[in-house]
């Protein structure tokens, strides 16, 4: 999908903020600092318009990007982030997990793992979570110009083997927004979950 015209339609705090209609909507998970909005903005090709999440003190949001009246990439700010208060992060947690768990319109979960090392317990977390709900999920494999190409294979297996990869509802794919490569890839499988 080539896109023209994305929008920061809400940073929602709650329920009632989320936007109305029917858009399918995707999800973008990861921890603080894996690589998120350098893949959100790589996949619309613009600078800047997803920030670097989990800034010390700042509000953590849902934020609804309208892309071109078709889907909503919902970034969920980034996990594992120590700064914030732990009722904060319980407030927002609770949040996260009402929205993941029974949005009708998300019809994906992009949960993005840094491709040099092992998943966190927090990546194994949330992968699991995602499965019981059987929410369709693509792990992205962040940060991939990072390690040698000879060893794609090894990071893909490693991931699958510590995640308990499930083939049926999962794919993963490694990608690199310096080198620019996988956006393709993230595509396909996005525009195929989202039917548009
Ligand atoms: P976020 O906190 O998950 O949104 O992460 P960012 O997208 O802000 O990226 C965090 C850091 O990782 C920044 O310093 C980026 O420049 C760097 N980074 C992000 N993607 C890549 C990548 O594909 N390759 C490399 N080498 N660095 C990356």
């Amino acid at each position: 999908m080539k896109v023209t015209n994305p929008k920061l339609i809400i940073s929602a705090v709650a329920k009632k903020q989320y936007p109305e209609g029917n858009l399918p909507e995707i999800a973008f998970v990861g921890r603080s600092n894996v690589g998120k909005s350098s893949l959100i903005n790589t996949l619309l090709a613009r600078n800047g318009l997803a920030h670097t999440s989990g800034q010390p003190g700042k509000t953590q949001t849902l934020n609804f990007y309208n892309i071109d009246e078709k889907v909503f990439f919902v970034d969920v700010p980034g996990y594992g982030y120590a700064k914030v208060s732990k009722a904060q992060r319980e407030q927002f947690g609770a949040m996260v997990e009402e929205y993941l768990s029974s949005r009708d319109q998300l019809k994906g979960v992009v949960s993005l793992m840094d491709a040099r090392h092992e998943p966190s317990e927090d990546d194994k977390l949330m992968y699991h979570w995602l499965e019981y709900y059987q929410v369709p999920i693509l792990v992205v494999a962040t940060k991939a110009d990072k390690v040698a190409a000879g060893r794609f294979n090894a990071v893909e297996s490693r991931i699958k083997k510590s995640l308990n990869f499930d083939k049926d509802t999962s794919e993963l794919i490694l990608f690199s927004a310096t080198k620019k490569f996988g956006s393709e890839e993230v595509w396909q499988w996005l525009e195929k979950k989202a039917d548009v």
